[in-house]
């Protein structure tokens, strides 16, 4: 959904151009005039013509906030002064400051994809530019207030923009005198070497694409950025091959250090694609010559060779088809621990100084065919299973949707020498029955081995952010990395990664066709929700009853079972509650989970479909301490629900309600909590400020929720906190905000929401003093020995 409309092909037209030619005149000018005076020219010419002056780059929040309260004061109270600057939290985001009743909010604006940002949940456009464009035009929602007029600062970064004024540097290297660019380039006046022109490219992707060597080289020199992307996604390199220009490969590999696998944000095309759609067979020899892998793919898996076939390109064609004759530097006796399994493998790990990139390599106990690369990064371990299929009627090797190789040990190399995609690249590894490491030299093209003694067991360093590993994984991971048991986590987590994970460990499997499907009971986050008929068959007789069939949006085709998914379920099977959604078991193929099937569904639904009807007293009191109860059986069980919500209460009957979901939320991404899930509920309205800033779950953090879905109880399905933002909510909760008593609450239950919103998670309640308290209380007689009589029934 983004509004960049144009792509790869426009540019080229835009480049066939004669007009970018004529303003290659900066020669003829410097006839009449000195470099200097054209500089100053320029530059101020630059600066009345670019009117997006709003950047103030690397100030903080406190420095954002007291430039606009200075900008109020001179202007009257504007609403929409606003001020861009770079998010310190993450080094791609930045962050939007604006005015509104005298009051600045913040506002992340998240890098999408390389150079497409996105404020909160909305649109995403190609540049910081279009973004702050469409947010001053009035009405528009997603912001508080339309932006009116901006803190004067400089340009956004170019990293940042889609297309910039054309400079005089941009002209003179399209006119390619090296002489010129070199006097440009060593001026004090030189303006910003990245910087875009009107048609989005730098001057090293023009200087690339008409092929000048040793403005290319200056360029270099000068520091220009080789991965920049020019507007239509595209790196030099990539432009490069599109002109056919092979002689600037090695120059930006070589001496500029460019990635040969630098992947293009929408379709993922590498260099290689663009060489060998167009037949530039050159090309594609410099890049193998770079270490390029033969067979990348791109975003629909099409591989340079695929290209070559569909355009028709017969020298790409021949020699995209040869056997790889390049030489592998590594050996399988390097790293290959066929009998290791996961926790042996991250113990052997641990037995070393925990290297970024050492690694080892074992099999995958899930398929026989499949290995795992097991690596240290910043003191986590990663787990990247390496897949086998058939490619062309050969055996190909690959990890996630990176290059295919034909070889185990090819691909090994091929990570030696680049991370591409892994969280890093992998730099020695333990060669097994032999007490020693094998370092790589990836770049002297070699893999020397030194000898190195086993050390004794290193004192273990305590890591400061167990969790933080979890956002780094860029591919994704076999499963989530371990962790070593000597960390402080909710035990939980420990709980369920100590176990192998595999279908084998769940004790029931349902076949199939044991299940006839019925209709939709709803549409969750993961995907839809099936009333069903299970037929179990017993000894003697087939037992036939309601389920409830959770399906799963599949992430690529035949993705099989989804790991985190089959940790919960595991999790799952033991538990025997009144209050707890039951599950019967589970369905590998297609995978689903098979659940107790709930009547009257979910408790959000129900609560504003029956509002008036349903009592406070019985009725809610019992509802809360049954949901507490359950949560205090979770709780001895180190279960963290993490996502305790009306919406994932389900009523069986008017005296009886279930937790179901729990864990789930984990299973997929995390960070996900600023987006709204359906119906516009935002996942961080339930969430203690700790998950929020630390990513952090636990017991306590599961109150804070417990508080917040008492509150929807209370008010009878409202959403908490009405139409704010997933972010304003943030902040309303940081300054010390709570939800506010609901109508007709009873005031001693709104003290309670308000315990378990206590700001210092160990000053919240547990759940034991919940369920203590709604059990005691004399205020719930009444709904205790409704409560009792569902008890004695169990
Ligand atoms: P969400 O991701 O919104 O929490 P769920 O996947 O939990 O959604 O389920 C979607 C809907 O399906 C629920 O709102 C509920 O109405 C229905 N549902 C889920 N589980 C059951 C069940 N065990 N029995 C009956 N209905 C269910
Ligand atoms: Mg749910």
């Amino acid at each position: 959904m983004t509004d960049n409309g144009e792509d790869y092909r426009d540019s080229e037209e835009i480049y066939a151009n004669d007009a970018i030619l004529e303003i290659a005149n900066v020669s003829q000018c410097l006839k009449t005039e000195s470099l200097t005076s054209l500089l100053e020219y320029d530059k101020k010419k630059i600066e009345n013509e670019d009117d997006c002056r709003w950047y103030h780059g690397k100030i903080s929040r406190e420095a954002a906030e007291s430039l606009l309260k200075e900008g109020l004061i001179h202007l009257g109270n504007v609403d929409g002064l606003f001020l861009v600057r770079d998010s310190t939290s993450s080094k791609d985001d930045f962050v939007l400051s604006v005015t509104h009743n005298a009051r600045v909010y913040q506002f992340q604006l998240k890098e999408a994809y390389d150079g497409h940002y996105r404020l909160d949940e909305g649109p995403i456009f190609a540049g910081l530019v279009k973004l702050i464009q469409f947010y001053q035009r009035p009405n528009k929602t997603g912001l508080v207030t339309t932006l009116t007029q901006h803190c004067q600062g400089t340009a956004p970064p170019p990293k940042a923009r889609q297309q910039g004024p054309t400079n005089i540097l941009h002209r003179a290297v399209i006119e390619g005198v090296e002489k010129i660019v070199k006097d440009i380039l060593n001026h004090s006046l030189c303006p910003p070497i990245d910087a875009k022109n009107e048609w989005g490219t730098t001057a090293l992707h023009d200087a690339c694409k008409y092929g000048f060597q040793d403005v290319v080289r200056l360029l270099i020199e000068h520091k220009a950025d080789v991965e920049m992307k020019d507007r239509a996604g595209l790196s030099p390199l990539h432009r490069s091959c599109a002109a056919n220009r092979h002689e600037m490969i090695p120059i930006l590999v070589e001496e500029g250090g460019a990635n040969v696998q630098s992947s293009t944000p929408k379709t993922a095309w590498v260099p290689m694609h663009d060489a060998a759609m167009r037949g530039h067979v050159e090309c594609i020899k410099a890049l193998l010559k770079q270490n390029a892998p033969l067979m990348p793919r791109a975003e629909d898996e099409q591989t340079p060779l695929d290209l070559a076939i569909k355009y028709n390109r017969g020298e790409c064609i021949e020699l995209l088809s040869k056997k790889d004759q390049r030489p592998i530097y590594t050996k399988q006796e390097n790293w290959l621990h066929p009998d290791l399994d996961r926790q042996q493998a991250c113990q052997l790990l641990d037995s070393y100084h925990k290297t970024d990139g050492l690694f080892l390599v074992r099999k995958s106990r899930r398929n026989v065919n499949f290995h795992v690369i097991t690596f240290c990064f910043k003191k986590n371990y990663y787990n990247f299973e390496v897949k086998v299929k058939d490619y062309k009627n050969k055996l190909v090797y690959y990890i996630d949707n990176g290059p295919l190789f034909p070889s185990l040990e090819r691909l090994i190399d091929h990570y030696m020498r680049q991370a591409d995609g892994l969280t890093t690249r992998l730099t020695a590894s333990i060669r097994p029955g032999h007490e020693e490491l094998v370092y790589s030299h990836a770049n002297e093209r070699t893999t020397a081995q030194v000898s190195v003694p086993k050390p004794n067991l290193p004192p273990r360093d305590e890591p400061e952010v167990p969790e933080e590993a979890y956002a780094e994984a860029i591919m994704s991971p076999e499963e989530p990395p371990q962790l070593p048991p000597s960390r402080n986590l909710p035990s939980k987590m420990m709980l369920s990664e100590t176990r192998q994970q595999s279908c084998e460990e769940f004790k029931k499997i349902i076949d199939f066709k044991d299940i006839q499907l019925g209709q939709d009971l709803g549409e969750g986050e993961y995907g839809a929700v099936k009333k069903g008929k299970y037929t179990e068959s017993g000894k003697v007789f087939k037992k036939k009853f309601d389920v409830a069939v959770k399906t799963f949006h599949q992430t690529e085709p035949g993705a099989g079972v989804n790991e985190g998914i089959l940790r919960e379920a595991i999790l799952m099977q033991d538990l025997d509650h009144p209050s707890i959604v039951k599950l019967f078991g589970i369905c590998e193929n297609p995978f689903m989970l098979v659940e107790e099937f709930v009547p009257y569904g979910a408790l959000c639904d129900y609560l504003e479909k029956h509002k008036g009807k349903i009592k406070v007293d019985p009725t809610l009191f019992l509802w809360a301490s049954q949901i507490a109860d359950g949560m205090h059986y979770l709780e001895q069980r180190k279960i963290v629900h993490r996502d305790l919500a009306a919406r994932n209460i389900l009523v069986e009957s008017k005296t009886q309600v279930k937790i179901s979901d729990f864990g789930l939320s984990r299973a997929y991404e995390e960070g996900q909590y600023y987006k709204a899930s359906k119906g516009g509920r935002w996942p961080i309205k339930w969430y203690a400020p700790e998950c929020v800033s630390f990513g952090k779950f636990t017991h306590h953090t599961d109150v804070w929720s417990y508080g917040v879905t008492l509150w929807e109880m209370f008010s009878f399905g409202e959403q908490p906190y009405g139409d704010k933002k997933g972010i304003e909510v943030i902040e309303y909760v940081e300054a010390g905000g709570r939800l506010q008593c609901p109508e007709n609450c009873p005031v001693k239950v709104y003290e309670w929401m308000k315990k378990c919103w206590e700001k210092d998670p160990k000053r919240r309640p547990s759940f034991t003093d919940l369920k203590n308290h709604f059990e005691d209380d004399p205020l719930y007689g009444s709904a205790q020995s409704l409560g009792l009589s569902q008890k004695k029934k169990n």
